[in-house]
Order: structure tokens, then C-alpha cells, then sequence
């Protein structure tokens, strides 16, 4: 079955929004594999968003995941990688629609709550990196 990574960022954290969040995955029908709560480090940081180095924001958004705890997740059911991005909304916060998880909770792309791998392959390599174990360890 397919799985997709899913990370509620330092801001959500902060917020209170981590049960709002998994309540919305779990509402549609999707199957938490695996959460871990956990401060990462700058390598970390910078090895997930690995794709992103050459942008000017990378330095920003690095500091940004590293300024809190972060909850880690692994979610499974039918074409969850996608349907996942649904319901996160638009990467700019004021481009995704109400209803979703950013567009009720974000208003700049700095600070957008949470994040969700772009493809099934993605996903594999996230699951990998953060839940080397397994999503059960
Ligand atoms: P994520 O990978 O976090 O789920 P995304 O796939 O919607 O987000 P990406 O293009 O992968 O979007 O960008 C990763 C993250 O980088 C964004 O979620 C956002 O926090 C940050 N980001 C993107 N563009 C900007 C920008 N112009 N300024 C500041 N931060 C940005
Ligand atoms: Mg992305």
C-alpha cells in the first residue's frame, strides 16, 4: 500500500495544531505507520530539503525546521501521497484553498505548518531518511 511522509513543522507544533492535523489524515481514512516527535539537526534539515540548496531561501528554511520540535509521520492508504498534498493546500499559503491545512492555517510561505512528500519515489526516500528503522522504531 502506498505511504507518504508527512511533517508537522516547529510553527504547527508551536501552534497546537498537531491533533487538528492528524485528525484530518485520519477523518479521510488513512492509516498512521509511524510518528516520532524530535528536534532535527541542521544537516538533517538541509538533507531533506537537499533539492532546495540552490534556492535563495535554503539557509531560511533550514533555520526555520531546526527552530522547534517537529512531529514525523508515516501515513499508508490509496494514492496517499497525493491526496496528502490535497488536503496540506498550496505550498504559498494564500494560493491554497480554504479547507485545506494551509489555507486555514498560514498565511506566509516561511511558516506554512506542515509538509508532505511530492511522489510516491519521494516518499520512499523520506521514509528512508527519517524512519531508517522502519516507521515502527
Ligand atoms: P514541503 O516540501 O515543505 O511540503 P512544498 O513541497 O509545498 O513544501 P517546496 O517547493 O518543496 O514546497 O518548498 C519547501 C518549503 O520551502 C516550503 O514548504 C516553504 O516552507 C519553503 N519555501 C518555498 N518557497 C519559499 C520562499 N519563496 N520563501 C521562503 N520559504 C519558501
Ligand atoms: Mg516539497
Amino acid at each position: 500500500m502506498e505511504q507518504t511522509f508527512i511533517m508537522i513543522k516547529p510553527d504547527g507544533v508551536q501552534r497546537g495544531l498537531i491533533g487538528d492535523i492528524i485528525s484530518r489524515f485520519e477523518k479521510k481514512g488513512f492509516y498512521l505507520k509511524g510518528m516520532k516527535f524530535m528536534n532535527v539537526e541542521r544537516s538533517f534539515a538541509q538533507k531533506h530539503y537537499a533539492d532546495l540548496s540552490a534556492q535563495p531561501f535554503f539557509a531560511k528554511l533550514v533555520e526555520y525546521i531546526i527552530s522547534g520540535p517537529v512531529v514525523a509521520m508515516v501515513w499508508e492508504g490509496k494514492d496517499v501521497v497525493l491526496t496528502g498534498r490535497r488536503i496540506i493546500g498550496a505550498t504559498r499559503p494564500w494560493e491554497a484553498a480554504p479547507g485545506t491545512i494551509r489555507g486555514d492555517y498560514a498565511v506566509e510561505v516561511s511558516r506554512n505548518v506542515i509538509h508532505g512528500s511530492d511522489s510516491v519515489e519521494n516518499g520512499k526516500k523520506e521514509i528512508g531518511l527519517w524512519f531508517p528503522d522502519g516507521p515502527s522504531e
